[in-house]
């Protein structure tokens, strides 16, 4: 269970690769350079050195169809030879128009309008300034709704704004003085941790409804502008699915208050979990809604912002305009190419794909490492799945942070030469704790990868 660091420094080499850049990029891992991919082909990327590792995490949950995809390339070509470029606040483009009407009819009209960006932190800004513009200009306008809700171990970007929702300790450390202090956070849906052996699904939601209850009355019911959190969490806390019920009690606490819903699905949308958007499983539907990763696929960069009729009314008869813009939203490739992935997921018929190969993946995890003395959860839904590791498995004692996943590569005796990616996380405790990996395979992933 335990190791020497030594071993971990090693482990985690084996993660990043080893060898000195002077190229000069700034690596995430500045003192290390990263393996070189000069190519995809399908599920798989390809070094400079010729080893091909299996992406079972499509890079972070992002490249749906896996890569080199000719019938994308070829939008993107023909988009190009149109216009690469034109500035959508002065002009609209057919690509976004495009795209925007197949978003909004994904959602059966549910949510009536997309503000397309070009990442997902960038959708997530869009929809906190969104929701706060929204109570400015009802019709009685609600100036006082300053303060949001969000969840511990919730990731929902690295901008200022979006990290001050997110809450990922180490993340947030540095900048801790500098983030919005309008923000307040309440428990997870965690059952694997935080629901009593004694206790029903519904007496637990209950239970987390009566938090978020708990938290408005605190800062005051009118004060609160919206509840954000992920409807599948992702990053931080590591592929938990909503428990049957919880997102509608967490609605009907904000709905009773006049708060709005921002669901997160940046991660978790456009199929990742078997339907394009996470919450059509969940019976509820969302005032704003983020996406991004699997929108484009990761064949350009692209985002948006689902938003439900009533904020459209709003904004509408208020000012008339959004009070937000960025150069680079509803950029015309981005646009062409996402459609076409999405036409390819329709198409090749991928989501019941995701349903079959997510219930296969989860059935080998299952079987291979449920009874691992140091495996303590798995959990997930649709092709997004995560391994809790834990030091003690019968106490739930998390290894330190980091160590979980370095013991594991170590144990598993992952090189590079092995060649899988995986999304090493930790933080699902308390933002800190809690070492996972989670795995995002293609939705055209096949029983041998
Ligand atoms: N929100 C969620 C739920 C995410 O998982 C992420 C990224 O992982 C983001 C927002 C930020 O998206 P991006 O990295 O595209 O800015």
């Amino acid at each position: 269970a335990d190791l020497p660091t030594a071993q971990i420094t090693e482990a985690k080499g084996a993660l990043n690769g080893v060898s000195n850049s002077e190229s000069g990029v700034l690596y995430r891992q500045i003192r290390q350079t990263p393996l070189n991919i000069v190519s995809g082909r399908g599920s798989y990327l390809i070094t400079d050195t010729g080893l091909e590792i299996l992406d079972a995490t499509c890079g972070a949950a992002v490249s749906c169809l896996g890569h080199n995809d000719k019938r994308v390339h070829e939008a993107i070509q023909e988009q190009l030879q149109k216009v690469s470029y034109c500035y959508s606040v002065f002009f609209t483009n057919s690509a976004m128009e495009r795209l925007s009407k197949f978003l909004v009819d994904s959602t059966g009209g549910k949510m009536s309008r997309a503000f397309i960006t070009a990442s997902g932190t960038e959708a997530v800004e869009a929809s906190l300034k969104m929701a706060v513009q929204y109570f400015m200009e009802l019709p009685t306008p609600q100036p006082q709704r300053v303060n949001f809700i969000a969840r511990k171990q919730s990731y929902h970007g690295n901008t200022l704004g979006s990290l001050s929702v997110g809450h990922h300790v180490g993340r947030r450390a540095l900048f801790e003085k500098v983030l919005a202090k309008n923000v307040s956070h309440v428990s997870q849906c965690y059952p694997y941790r935080d629901m009593k052996p004694d206790e029903t699904v519904e007496c637990y939601v209950g239970r987390l409804a009566q938090e978020l209850e708990d938290e408005f009355q605190r800062l005051g019911p009118d004060t609160v502008c919206a509840f954000v959190a992920e409807t599948m969490a992702g990053a931080t806390l590591g592929c938990m699915p909503p428990l049957p019920g919880y997102l509608k009690a967490m609605k009907e606490v904000c709905q009773r208050h006049g708060a709005l819903l921002i669901l997160d699905e940046v991660m978790s949308g456009m199929g990742r979990t078997g339907t394009l958007h996470a919450w059509e499983q969940e019976d509820v539907v969302p005032d704003l809604q983020t996406i991004a990763k699997g929108l484009g696929g990761g064949y350009a960069p692209i985002a948006g912002l689902l938003i439900n009729q009533h904020v459209v009314d709003t904004l509408t008869k208020g000012t008339g305009a959004f009070a937000h813009s960025l150069t680079y939203q509803g950029h015309p490739v981005s646009c062409a190419a996402a459609y076409r992935v999405q036409k390819i997921i329709q198409e090749d018929n991928l989501l019941p794909n995701v349903l079959e190969m997510g219930a296969y993946l989860s059935q080998l995890l299952h079987e291979k490492l449920d009874d691992h003395p140091h495996v303590g959860d798995i959990r997930g839904r649709g092709l997004f799945w995560a391994i809790e590791f834990v030091k003690d498995k019968q106490t739930k004692e998390p290894y330190p942070p980091s160590q979980g996943v370095a013991w594991a590569v170590h144990a598993s005796g992952l090189k590079p030469e092995h060649a899988i990616s995986f999304i090493p996380g930790n933080g699902g405790i308390d933002g800190i704790n809690g070492d996972h990996v989670c795995l995002a395979p293609a939705y055209n992933t096949t029983r041998a990868e």
